[in-house]
């Protein structure tokens, strides 16, 4: 087929470049015609002194220059039909090289992209997109098996201590590392591609064709013995405490999603057993953090509506306006009720779900955010993105996207993000933040003073705001430590040409002395708990703080 087209492009081209070549050879041919005419006019002219039809078929009979130059369209003819024909096959052979080399690098260039995106940078292993694709089509050709379904299981391993190791050696040492665990865990694994790193610390490994039951926890003491010999870094010894949850297929679940779950609630249970493993049973669920069994009922949340967006608002210290207000997720689950999103939000992080999710809250605050500037109430709204959101080359265009459908200016919108999550993979989430910081969108960090704070990497954020995290200012009265970090911070901001809002302004003394200290924007349980957009207009209403524009319709 390629061929064949490959094929018709040639002749195609060479019919294009002959008539192109040919066109030039007609032009020789009658310049030479031309010429013959002048030529027979003179020999003619010089002989009788007149030109007369009879002089010039006595000048072509008898002059045999002109004989030659009779000779001239016919050479012309053949020798510019040849060398066009030469021509237009060279310059056609040479496109359709072109066009090939063009198309093989079109070709690499498609599977390097999907390369990329289907596997960990660091250690080259499948990621969890991949891991999740095999799985699926594993429990597929199970299931085609009909009622006796082939066994799989989906070990996932984890290091207990990983964070230690992070910070105490830091982020090259600690990649090292998990690059070795990388090379031990493909050393023991019989399939090729048997491995996948679906998260920063986390592997997953997918058993299929199990001679014999109980195999697979077999295997788990084979990973925790491959653990135990120390890891050597920078001429140290280091030792990884691993855990590994099991699960079976189809016993535990019928889909990924569940079975990736379980196979967490089973790591859990890892974690606090000596044995270092653990295979799933139901009666777990009970013992582990209600996160850990939520999973699959935030994905229906998400479809049928069953979370609402809050907003906290913030005012400005100086004027006493109200200045904005931050969106806040709420899930009020049907039977558990209230669910913190400091549980869900690392969960939906883990599962593919914060995409999802993000794209839900964006689409509520850009339309409430419209709405407040269509009534007159123009509030910078804080819309908080996570670490895997900042990995997502696409949140640029749909935060467009949704911001074009919703009528909003990108200047309304505050895009919060952490150092934590631009420290995962700094440089592509420099890339998307410059992206949306051109399109318009402000960025504020958030939480800092929390996370590994680099000042080198803050002076290469395009920032407009610094978020001084609660933990520091809710004690700020009480604690001479706390109230000179938040000081330092907010002059620290300012050099750098910052605002500075402080969150966990929980009273008055608070409020007072951030005053004192120069601080911008506050936001807090002094001035209101995050509420729901009907209590957020009604508060407006009521609340002490100044309003801007005093003809607002709420
Ligand atoms: P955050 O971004 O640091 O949000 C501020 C948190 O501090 C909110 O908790 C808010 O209710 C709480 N807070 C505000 N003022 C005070 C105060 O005066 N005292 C105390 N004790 N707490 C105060 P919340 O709503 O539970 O949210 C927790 C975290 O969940 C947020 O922390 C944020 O990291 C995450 N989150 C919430 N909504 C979203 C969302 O839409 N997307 C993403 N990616 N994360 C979200
Ligand atoms: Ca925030
Ligand atoms: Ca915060």
């Amino acid at each position: 087929m390629a061929l064949a087209i490959v094929n018709s492009l040639f002749s195609d081209n060479i019919r294009l470049l002959k008539t192109e070549a040919s066109k030039t050879a007609y032009q020789g041919v009658g310049v030479a015609i031309a010429t013959i005419i002048v030529a027979t006019c003179l020999v003619c002219y010089l002989g009788d002194n007149t030109i007369s039809l009879e002089g010039l078929w006595v000048a072509q009979k008898h002059n045999p220059a002109l004989w030659m130059l009779n000779l001239g369209p016919f050479v012309f003819g053949f020798w510019g039909q040849y060398s066009s024909s030469i021509m237009a096959y060279q310059a056609g052979a040479m496109i359709v090289d072109q066009t090939q080399e063009l198309r093989i690098r079109a070709d690499n260039l498609e599977k390097e992209t999907a390369y990329v995106s289907t596997h960990d940078r660091l250690t080259d292993l499948p990621n969890r997109a991949l891991f999740y694709d095999r799985v699926e089509r594993a429990i597929i050709s199970a299931l085609r098996l009909g009622n006796q379904p082939q066994g799989l299981s989906i070990l996932l391993v984890e290091i207990d201590n990983f964070k230690d190791i992070y910070d105490t050696l830091g982020r090259n040492s600690s990649d090292l590392i998990l690059k070795q665990i990388s090379n031990r865990l493909q050393g023991l694994s019989l399939e090729t591609d048997g491995v996948a790193k679906i998260d920063g610390n986390v592997f997953g490994i997918l058993l299929s064709e199990m001679d014999s039951s109980g195999w697979d926890e077999e295997f788990a003491q084979q990973i925790l013995k491959a653990m135990e010999a120390p890891f050597l870094i920078d001429r140290l010894y280091v030792n990884i405490h691993p855990n590994v949850g099991i699960v079976h297929f189809p016993e535990h679940g019928q889909d990924v999603d569940t079975l990736v779950q379980r196979a967490g609630v089973a790591l859990h249970i890892a974690q606090k057993s000596n044995k270092g493993y653990a295979l799933y049973e139901q009666s777990f669920d009970k013992h582990t953090p209600l996160r850990l069994t939520l999973m699959s009922e935030l994905r229906h949340a998400i479809g049928r509506d069953g979370l609402e967006l809050f907003y906290q608002p913030q005012v400005s210290i100086q004027t006493g306006e109200i200045c904005g207000a931050e969106a806040l997720l709420r899930w009020n689950h049907p039977i558990h009720g209230f669910v913190s999103p400091e549980d869900f939000i690392p969960m939906a992080e883990r599962n593919r779900m914060i995409k999802q999710l993000t794209q839900w809250v964006l689409h509520r605050a850009f339309r409430d955010c419209a709405l407040w500037y269509k009534q007159g109430l123009q509030l910078k709204i804080s819309v908080n993105l996570s670490a895997r959101d900042l990995h997502d080359p696409e949140l640029p265009d749909l935060i467009s996207g949704i911001a074009v459908a919703a009528g909003i200016q990108p200047a309304w919108i505050m895009l919060e993000i952490t150092e934590g999550s631009v420290m995962t993979e700094p440089e592509s989430a420099l890339v998307i933040i410059k992206r949306l910081n051109d399109m318009g969108y402000h960025f504020s960090m958030d939480d800092f003073g929390t996370g590994y704070s680099s000042l080198a990497y803050l002076k290469k954020l395009p920032l407009t705001e610094l978020k001084i995290d609660k933990s520091f200012v809710m004690d700020i009265i009480a604690n001479e430590n706390d109230a000179a970090i938040v000081k330092a911070t907010i002059n620290l901001a300012h050099n750098l040409g910052l605002k500075v809002t402080a969150e966990g302004v929980e009273s008055k003394a608070i409020m007072d002395r951030l005053t004192e200290y120069g601080c911008d924007i506050a936001q807090g349980y002094f001035l209101s708990k995050p509420i729901s957009v009907q209590d957020f207009n009604q508060w407006v209403q009521e609340a002490d703080w100044k309003i801007a524009n005093r003809n607002i319709q709420l």
